[in-house]
């Protein structure tokens, strides 16, 4: 194993791929990254993957556009495949929930996001088998799709290694640091000490158990979330990706001719144990995932499902990420918390923060990332009030 590298990225998911990828894109050197169990087998393998703007704040705008433009144009900014599929994206709004929908979609209008108001009419148009009853409006996302999570950090480590060099360990875990004078000098790990003035923690869900290698106490949440996979009537047509606030629930359409659908806003956090968690999708979830279907698609026969999973949601206080340096270890960065956002933005906070790393302006400034955030008084918060949409 490598004695030194000139950047340890600890992660395998989207986060640390990504970063790991755009740092090696960069020329830093030499990168390494450890993966514990193998790339992309936690919250990333078990996301959504869904690809779109519809946020609360201007910086999530800017780096979910920018997401949308990396995937549409993956072979030249992501190194290959993502399995990118351009969907549209609707968001479903009753009387409850039209005014943080008309918030986000001031936003996003302002960002030139290609986003719209559409009467129920035109969300007809473009899901002919739903049931609208109790709906006012809708808000349309023409340019929103979904990828492929597992394909996309394959890709971007895969090209990586092929076109810069980049190491990558699984199944070898980051176990301690190596601190001296507020420096950061190597990562520890069972094979022996790799010797870096820079490392980024892009743990996931262990980014806090990660942190207090270096003595940090992140205020970190994690909840269980899960996907189900059904197979759709012959014939059922196209629709895009739907958010529901009324049925409680998201989902879009799934490779062929199948639908993905999970719980979503608003939804209560469900502790876990993430070293001891079940994968498996429970029954009391099914049944609210399939309540929700039946009430917007009533044709859709319950049961029967292909496929379903549990992952975990790593959740901060404001519910974004906490990227960026750290102001007391040199060294030490960053790159995890997304709660249920980090798949599209792992992207470009990779791209944004490998800049940061080398001293580059980058070209959106995640400066409000950064984990001491919520000491500055200067946290997020979100048109849809507190919980899982931001
Ligand atoms: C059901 C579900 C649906 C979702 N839907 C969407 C969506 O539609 N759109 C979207 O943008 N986001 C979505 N998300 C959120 C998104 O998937 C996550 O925010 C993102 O995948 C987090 O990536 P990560 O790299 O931070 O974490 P992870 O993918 O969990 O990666 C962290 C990695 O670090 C490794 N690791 C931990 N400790 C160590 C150590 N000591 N040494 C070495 N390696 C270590 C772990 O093994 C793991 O592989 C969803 C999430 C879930 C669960």
């Amino acid at each position: 194993m490598e004695k030194t590298a000139d950047a340890v990225v600890i992660g395998g998911g989207i986060m640390g791929v990504s970063v790991a990828h755009f740092l090696s894109k960069k020329n830093i050197g030499k990168v390494v990254l450890l993966e514990k169990q193998h790339l992309a087998s936690v919250s990333t393998g078990g996301s959504a993957a869904n690809i779109r703007s519809a946020y609360s704040n201007p910086l999530t705008i800017k780096l979910a556009m920018r997401a949308l433009e990396m995937f549409e144009n993956d072979k030249e900014e992501l190194g290959g495949q993502s399995g990118f599929c351009r969907t549209g994206m609707m968001a479903l709004l009753g009387e409850k929930h039209l005014n943080a929908g008309m918030e986000v979609l001031k936003q996003e209008i302002a960002l030139n996001t290609g986003s719209k108001r559409i009467s129920i009419e035109d969300a007809k148009e473009l899901a002919p088998k739903f049931n609208y009853d109790g709906l006012i409006a809708a808000t349309y996302q023409p340019r929103a799709g979904y990828a492929d999570p597992i394909l996309t950090t394959r890709t971007l480590a895969e090209s990586a290694i092929n076109k810069w060099g980049l190491v990558i360990h699984e199944r070898l875990s980051a176990t301690g640091f190596k601190i001296e004078n507020n420096n950061i000098l190597g990562v520890k790990t069972p094979k022996g000490i790799i010797s870096t003035p820079i490392v980024i923690n892009a743990t996931g869900p262990w980014g806090r158990q990660v942190g207090s290698f270096a003595n940090k106490n992140y205020s970190i949440r994690w909840s269980r979330e899960g996907d189900l996979v059904k197979e759709l009537p012959n014939n059922f047509g196209r629709f895009p990706i739907i958010a529901d606030p009324t049925s409680r629930i998201y989902f879009r359409p799934h490779k062929n001719n199948m639908l993905l659908a999970g719980r979503d806003y608003p939804k209560e956090i469900e502790p876990l144990d993430i070293n001891n968690y079940n994968s498996e999708l429970d029954d009391c979830t099914i049944k609210l995932i399939e309540k929700g279907l039946f009430k917007r698609i009533p044709s859709i026969p319950s049961g029967n499902y292909k496929q379903g999973w549990s992952s975990i949601y790593t959740i901060t206080d404001d519910w974004h990420p906490l990227v960026g340096p750290d102001i007391k270890l040199n060294g030490y960065f960053t790159c995890f918390g997304g709660s249920g956002h980090s798949f599209k933005l792992g992207p470009p906070i990779g791209e944004a923060l490998a800049d940061i790393i080398l001293g580059i302006i980058p070209k959106i400034n995640i400066r409000d990332l950064r984990s001491n955030r919520f000491e500055d008084g200067e946290s997020f918060s979100s048109a849809w009030g507190s919980g899982n949409r931001a």
